[in-house]
């Protein structure tokens, strides 16, 4: 099973590095030696652990020009956004190294003539397989709560940022926690179908989490089952972004532009259906069009860049895919609509009218710079296109009265729910999907309980 692993520069097509894969004995050697770092982790109390892990803010920030680095080449995500992701990272170690030992405290119950509690204990050895659209973020999003929980890592992260995950095993051990705690699997992508469903069943690891598609949500949520083991999936989204027809229409359409074309549109929780009240979908449109229009396409090496090239090749495929079948279907394409010649894998930014059910661009996750826009007879009709889909991750909804807002956000399914602004994870409220979406939470305190045994003690 040896292989090499070769990353590629989505700005040029070009080859950027090579990893030799592990064999059999290799992927054996590292989970060998994981359990015992984990139970000795799990011995440390709470707060030592929070401390530790809290110590990671100032090495991410220490290391963040590496990573923005490793980010912006291997998957090409322009600059600014990869140095916020570090950021936010760090504020997220900060976050649990405050307030996680609180949250794992033990909750006293009144039972009379018994003295009773609640604790929050380690699982063990967690896998965490891990998408490359946010190649620091994504990872310590999960790692983080997880590690003051008292858990160790085996890190499977996507192979097209294998250079991401080898820098982020380093920072945990430079942040002072034990080697081997958190492991870096290097896994050719022909084997991760049958090396994570191996390691699914090892009596070694207790628990799974997966960030990424529904296909691979499906192989890992299935292996966990098959071995009755924990797991939590967050998958894809099809976010609607709704306009009410009091809405401020430019507000709404500046929002709408960050909301779809961060990251150059793939990110789960980015909006993908926008729903618009038809007494202001004219307005609004040409306002998105034309802010569409203005964005700036290119290097994201480059300062004033905010669209970079897809990831890989086969993601822009899907996009050119999404767009000509949601054309021939009957929508209309109001802005770009094609692959950037010459190198990379750069798509232009894309507004597709005259949408809904039926239409691939509003029926599938569209993980790239394309936008669909439904018009929505009324409030009723918003409700039902933003519930026509498979999925249920983020829901924004654009209002002059927010409790209007709210009382529709009720009747939408999804795990979150904003009014006059756009879907984002933040470390204090849980994130995570419902329906196709996925499940289990990260984040705040539902996020790292997760990975918590639930123990109840019974003393008389
Ligand atoms: P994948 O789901 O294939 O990749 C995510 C992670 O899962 C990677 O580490 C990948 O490894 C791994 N993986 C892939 N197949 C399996 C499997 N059978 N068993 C276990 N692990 C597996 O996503 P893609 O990169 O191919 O992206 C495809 C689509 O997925 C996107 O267009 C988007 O719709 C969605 N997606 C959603 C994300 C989100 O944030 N929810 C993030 C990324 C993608 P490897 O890279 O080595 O193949």
């Amino acid at each position: 099973m040896s292989a090499t692993i070769r990353t590629t520069d989505p700005v040029t097509g070009q080859p950027l590095a090579e990893y030799e894969a592990w064999d059999t004995g290799r992927v054996e050697a590292a989970v060998e030696r994981a359990p015992a770092a984990a139970r000795a982790w799990a011995r440390v109390p709470v707060n030592e652990r929070a401390t530790r892990v809290g110590h990671l803010a100032t090495i991410l920030r220490e290391h963040k020009e590496t990573l923005t680095h490793l980010a912006v080449s291997e998957m090409g995500k322009p600059i600014g956004e990869a140095e916020g992701e570090v950021g936010k990272s760090a504020l997220t170690a900060e976050y649990y190294a405050e307030h996680g030992p609180g949250i794992l405290a033990d909750e006293r119950v009144d039972i009379d003539g018994a003295e009773a509690w609640v604790a929050h204990e380690p699982v063990g050895l967690v896998l965490a397989v891990m998408p490359w659209n946010f190649p620091v973020w994504q990872v310590m999003r999960f790692a983080i709560p997880t590690l003051v929980a008292g858990n160790g890592v085996l890190l499977k992260h996507a192979s097209n940022v294998t250079g991401s995950a080898l820098a982020l095993q380093d920072l945990f051990v430079e942040a002072g926690l034990p080697e081997h705690l958190v492991t870096a699997l290097v896994i050719a992508d022909s084997d991760v179908p049958d090396v994570t469903a191996r390691l699914i069943e090892d009596d070694r690891v207790a628990a799974v989490t997966l960030t990424g598609s529904n296909r691979a949500g499906a192989a890992v949520g299935s292996a966990a089952g098959r071995a009755a083991k924990k797991s939590v999936l967050e998958l894809g989204g099809s976010d609607a972004f709704m306009v009410l027809d009091d809405a401020d229409v430019e507000v709404a359409a500046a929002a709408a532009v960050k909301a779809r074309f961060t990251n150059s549109g793939q990110s789960c929780v980015c909006a993908k259906r926008f729903i618009v009240a038809a007494p202001v979908a004219d307005a609004f449109t040409a306002a998105f069009v034309a802010a569409v229009e203005a964005l700036r396409i290119g290097d994201p090496r480059a300062r004033g860049t905010r669209i970079g090239p897809l990831a890989r090749d086969d993601l822009r495929a899907a996009i050119q895919r999404q767009v000509e079948e949601s054309v021939a279907a009957g929508a209309r394409l109001l802005t770009g609509g094609k692959p950037l010649p010459g190198d990379g894998y750069f798509y232009q930014p894309t507004v597709l009218g005259d949408t809904g059910p039926g239409l691939p661009a509003f029926d599938e996750e569209t993980f790239g710079p394309l936008a669909a826009i439904a018009v929505a007879r009324d409030d009723e009709d918003a409700v039902r296109l933003a519930n026509a889909t498979p999925y249920g991750l983020g829901l924004s909804i654009w209002t002059a009265d927010p409790s209007r807002g709210v009382a529709l956000a009720r009747r939408v399914t999804s795990g979150a729910a904003f009014v006059n602004a756009i879907v984002a994870s933040d470390p204090r409220l849980p994130f995570g999907g419902t329906k196709r979406s996925g499940y289990g939470r990260e984040l705040a305190a539902s996020g790292i309980r997760e990975f918590t045994n639930t123990r109840t003690y019974w003393v008389t």
